[in-house]
């Protein structure tokens, strides 16, 4: 069985769910993971945080706006008086759940179940069309058995016995629908994944149902080798190693949820990268299979903060390292570059939630500094560290851009620079034009 996940842009209006109707009607049983329309999530935020803020009528006028403007793609979805009203209904019962939430406390539980609704509707909305079409299609719910333990981390046994149970409830179906991003944590309350968090749920079950391959569908044709934003002229790359997926995902390659790619790695389930908009091109895959001796594709992460400890006293003597990074540790902060030398140490972190308090710990230690608004910028690819040539001809392409820190050897697939964000733009350009062009 083939995992199949359509994002929201692939959900984005009527007409986007018809065309995803066509791409997973006809051939062998699935499992299609949907993320809510384009915009909803991020529109259910929104309400929340006029929630948060005591102000109903806010919310309301939002609620109302975003109810309407589904009242139109039901409209448009079907074709027919019984179908059009099934997903009114639909509408209406989850915009007037959502409403109930104007009238009392709100809290982080409340949001995480206003944050559900967007996969709810989206996902009874094309099962109700595939219906409409005559498609043995059938919703699985997510809420029955995506759950996540005591250290919010995804409970893979429960996971793979309960989704057992649902496809075992509709063993005739030819399409089972469930949501992507939502679950149920450790006590039984609706959670999510983390924004982003359907390729997430895709790979969950992919590793859960043992499926032959999981598929991302979004709306570009696969992992591009540098920002198609940002640089022009880049290519998909066809083929990516698991860790090479991982670093680029991580590092800023929006396409991917990097959570994602650690379920599929381990079950060997190839994850192969899909466009919606051109269905037949080959887009990328990313499986365990590495081409040898060659650089793939460049990404950067924004808005990072180096910080500089440096000490005259023997700073790299035995048990220094662990004292730094349990001030990290301690506030809950992960660092992303690490970079030593005889009397001092840089470390990279994109989350200052807690840098006044981190700092002031860090003093103890010696002179801190720190440098914000930077950008790592990571090359990746076979950088296997006995082939020869490639670092410097990644140098070579970073000649003009004054470079903060770099850090290699952490694994066999990347390098990685940190920049300031303002040189970012032309270091990703000369980084394709050197490494691709
Ligand atoms: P979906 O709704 O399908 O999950 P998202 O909006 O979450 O889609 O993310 C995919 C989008 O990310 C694409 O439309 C693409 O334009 C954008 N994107 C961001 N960074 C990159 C990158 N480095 N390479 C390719 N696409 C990127
Ligand atoms: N709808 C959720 C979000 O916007 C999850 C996802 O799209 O993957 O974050
Ligand atoms: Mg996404």
């Amino acid at each position: 069985m083939k995992v199949l996940k359509f994002g929201g842009t692939s959900v984005g209006s009527a007409q986007r769910m018809k065309e995803v109707a066509k791409l997973i009607t006809g051939g062998e049983k699935k499992i299609v993971v949907l993320s809510a329309m384009s915009g909803t999530t991020n529109t259910l935020v929104e309400i929340s945080d006029y929630l948060y803020k005591k102000n109903p009528d806010g919310a309301n006028e939002i609620i109302n706006k975003l109810e309407a403007k589904y009242k139109r793609h039901v409209d448009e979805l079907y074709a027919t008086i019984e179908y059009k009203q099934k997903g009114l209904e639909i509408v209406k019962s989850h915009f007037d759940y959502i409403r109930t939430f104007t009238k009392d406390l709100f809290t982080l539980f409340e949001e995480k179940v206003v944050l559900a609704q967007g996969e709810l509707i989206s996902t009874a909305m094309v099962n109700y069309y595939l219906q409409e079409c005559g498609v043995g299609s059938v919703l699985l719910p997510a809420l029955e058995f995506m759950r996540t333990d005591k250290n919010a981390e995804p409970d893979p046994i429960y996971i793979k016995d309960k989704i057992q149970v649902q496809l075992e409830l509709s063993p005739d179906a030819e399409i089972y629908i469930t949501q992507g991003f939502i679950c149920r944590n450790a006590y039984g309350e609706i959670d999510n994944l983390q924004r982003g968090g359907s390729d997430y749920t895709a790979s969950l079950i992919g590793t859960a149902v043992n499926a032959s391959e999981i598929q991302i569908w979004t709306d570009i044709d696969g992992m591009h080798n540098n920002d198609p934003r940002i640089v022009d002229k880049t290519v998909p790359v066809r083929q990516l190693h698991f860790e090479e997926a991982a670093e680029l995902a991580y590092f800023g390659a929006k396409i991917l949820h990097p959570t994602c790619v650690q379920p599929a790695k381990y079950a060997n389930i190839p994850v192969r990268l899909l466009n919606t908009m051109a269905p037949t091109a080959p887009g990328t895959m990313i499986s365990n299979d590495t081409e040898k001796d060659k650089i793939k594709a460049v990404a950067a992460k924004d808005n990072i903060t180096a910080i500089k400890i440096k000490s005259s006293r023997m700073l790299l003597a035995h048990g220094f390292l662990r004292k730094v990074f349990e001030i990290f540790e301690s506030y809950q902060t992960s660092i992303d570059m690490i970079c030593t030398s005889e009397v001092g140490v840089s470390v990279s972190i994109d989350n200052t939630r807690h840098l006044n308090e981190i700092l002031d710990d860090l003093k103890k230690y010696g002179t801190v500094t720190i440098d914000s608004n930077m950008c790592i910028v990571c090359v990746v690819g076979d950088l296997e560290w006995e082939n020869v040539g490639f670092e410097a001809k990644v140098i070579q392409a970073m000649k003009d851009i004054p470079i903060r820190m770099i850090s290699y050897g952490g694994s066999n697939y990347n390098i990685s620079f940190l920049i300031r964000e303002c040189d970012k733009k032309a270091a990703l350009q000369s980084l394709s034009d050197i490494l691709f062009n």
